[in-house]
């Protein structure tokens, strides 16, 4: 997958989805037309040009590369920036610092364990569609970790996605009730020493995650994730 270099886009918001009351899609467009070519597992700096009282902030890349449109899963935590993209128009300019991060899709035949806690699942997405895209044979295990259970925005379109690959396996992880999404997760698994591994999220969780899956054998060098490597401090 070639890296592309850091470019500033402006964009204009497009549309909106709304998933739940807190947790909506934001679909933007470059006001030039371009082409936007990220590895899966990327994020862009967001900023809002006709508002500067919200710091810019990251946001992972919820949609697969090579349209010239880009699909954000964002929460809006009641304030921040999060909150002036729920509320601001459509048309409204958005600037882009795009696109950054190495915990990108690696391709490789290795099955895939994917863990992605509340909107990191966001990045995850254009990784397992990608893995699947390339090979709809590749065996895809997915784990959505979500503290209740209308957090688990996609839980729907993902077992539907699974009728479609049948090497995809997902399951909603409600960690409130069922435990937490890495102890699931490595239950489920015998032996992950051949595995990769994609885990995003809140670094807590992350770290949380891979400590349950080295114990079944998951290797540090398989796995791929932004808080694993120090690159991403904080998560919502
Ligand atoms: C690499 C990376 C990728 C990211 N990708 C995504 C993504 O895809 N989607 C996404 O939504 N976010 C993502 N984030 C988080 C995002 O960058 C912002 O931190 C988040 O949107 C909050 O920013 P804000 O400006 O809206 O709020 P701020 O004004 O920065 O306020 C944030 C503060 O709100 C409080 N808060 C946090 N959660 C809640 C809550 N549920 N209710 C009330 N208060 C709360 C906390 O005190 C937190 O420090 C990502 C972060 C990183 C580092």
């Amino acid at each position: 997958m070639n890296q592309m270099p850091v470019q500033n886009v402006i964009c204009r918001i497009k549309s909106r989805e709304i998933f739940t009351d807190r947790i909506f899609a934001l679909r933007v467009k470059a006001k030039d037309g371009c082409i936007f070519d990220h590895a899966p597992g990327q994020y862009a700096i967001i900023s809002l040009p006709s508002d500067d009282s919200h710091d810019p902030r990251p946001y992972s890349i919820a949609s697969m590369p090579d349209t010239n449109e880009l699909v954000f899963h964002i929460k809006d935590v009641g304030r921040g920036l999060s909150h002036a993209l729920m509320n601001a128009p459509e048309g409204t300019e958005v600037a882009l610092e795009y696109p950054l991060g190495s915990a990108v899709y690696r391709p490789k035949k290795s099955p895939i364990i994917a863990i992605g806690g509340g909107l990191g699942l966001a990045p995850i997405l254009p990784i397992i569609r990608t893995a699947l895209k390339d090979d709809p044979s590749h065996d895809v295990f997915l784990y959505h970790g979500a503290a209740k259970e209308s957090d688990l925005y996609l839980d729907e379109k993902l077992k539907s996605m699974c009728k479609t690959y049948p090497h995809l396996e997902y399951k909603g992880v409600i960690e409130d009730i069922d435990g937490t999404v890495g102890a699931i997760a490595a239950a489920a698994h015998d032996d992950l020493s051949n595995f990769n591994a994609y885990l995003s999220g809140a670094p807590a969780m992350v770290i949380a995650c891979f400590k349950a899956l080295e114990e079944k054998g998951l290797d540090i060098k398989n796995t791929i994730s932004d808080a694993l490597s120090g690159e991403i401090k904080d998560f919502v």
